[in-house]
């Protein structure tokens, strides 16, 4: 480090970063896509990535929700459609994710969230992205389902105070017993192994098109193994994703360091 940017500043920029942090400093414009079964961590990540890149996560779940809350036209049109029992169609997420990467926090990159969730938004999600010059990166977050279910089958919670506890992670002193008031440890019903079976199912069966039209028409799929308990360990296997791109595409990728982020990996490795 001989260069004349002042040491303490670098170091003040370092402790900021996300924990096992390998490089950081990517600007252009990125869209990450993240798919993860339930239990493989994907909300774990997309914050991670979220911290690291400082993008902003965009969750379609989350506007469609926060568009029935406020009850706006929109909101009202989805409620008319779930109460007839049919799915929100592609046009209008389609529009909402449209309008939300308009919004300026989006200008360097964003994360998508539960979207596309159909081939054909897949489809239009190309077709918008190109329009905004933005890259697409699909992170697909692969755990064999033998280990999801064992992680979350062994969640045990007190019924009393809300303590959670796993078999696996983090087990109570006493087997099936709450460590700081003595009740028997229940199961909540979200953690059942028919329910999360049918929930795997139900992902396998929503996603595989996906995943199949990503490795037909994108450059940029990164299937990675999140098989291991420790979230860092994953989220390095991601950053190396990305760096990989950095290397083979640094035209989309580089641009000036964003405040606050360290820029030495990066580009003096
Ligand atoms: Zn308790």
């Amino acid at each position: 480090m001989s260069s004349g940017i002042s040491e303490p500043e670098r170091v003040a920029t370092v402790t900021s970063a996300p924990p096992d942090t390998k490089r950081s400093a990517y600007t252009g414009r990125l869209a990450v896509v993240m798919f993860g079964s339930p239990g493989s961590g994907k909300g774990t990540q997309s914050k991670f990535l979220v911290d690291w890149l400082r993008i902003p996560q965009i969750s379609t779940g989350d506007m469609l929700r926060e568009h029935i809350r406020r009850g706006t036209e929109v909101g009202k049109a989805i409620e008319a459609r779930m109460r007839a029992g049919s799915l929100v169609s592609d046009e209008l997420v389609n529009q909402l994710v449209y309008e939300r990467i308009h919004q300026s926090d989006c200008d360097r990159g964003f994360i998508l969230d539960g979207y596309p969730r159909t081939p054909a938004q897949a489809q239009e999600m190309m077709r918008l992205l190109g329009s905004v010059g933005a890259r697409e990166v699909v992170i697909h977050l692969v755990v064999d389902y033998n280990i999801i279910i064992a992680r979350m089958t062994g969640r045990r919670v007190c019924p009393v105070c809300g303590t959670l506890y796993n078999a696996i992670s983090r087990p109570p002193r006493v087997e099936g017993v709450c460590d700081l008031d003595g009740e028997v440890l229940g199961i909540r019903e979200d953690d059942r192994e028919d329910v999360v079976r049918e929930r795997l199912t139900q992902y396998e069966a929503s996603t595989r098109p996906l995943i199949e039209f990503f490795r037909k028409s994108s450059e940029r799929l990164f299937e990675v193994d999140a098989s291991q308990d420790r979230p860092e360990t994953v989220f390095g296997k991601i950053q190396d994703a990305l760096a990989s791109l950095l290397d083979r595409d640094p035209v989309q990728l580089s641009g000036s360091a964003m405040a606050g982020m360290v820029t030495d990996g990066a580009r003096a490795r």
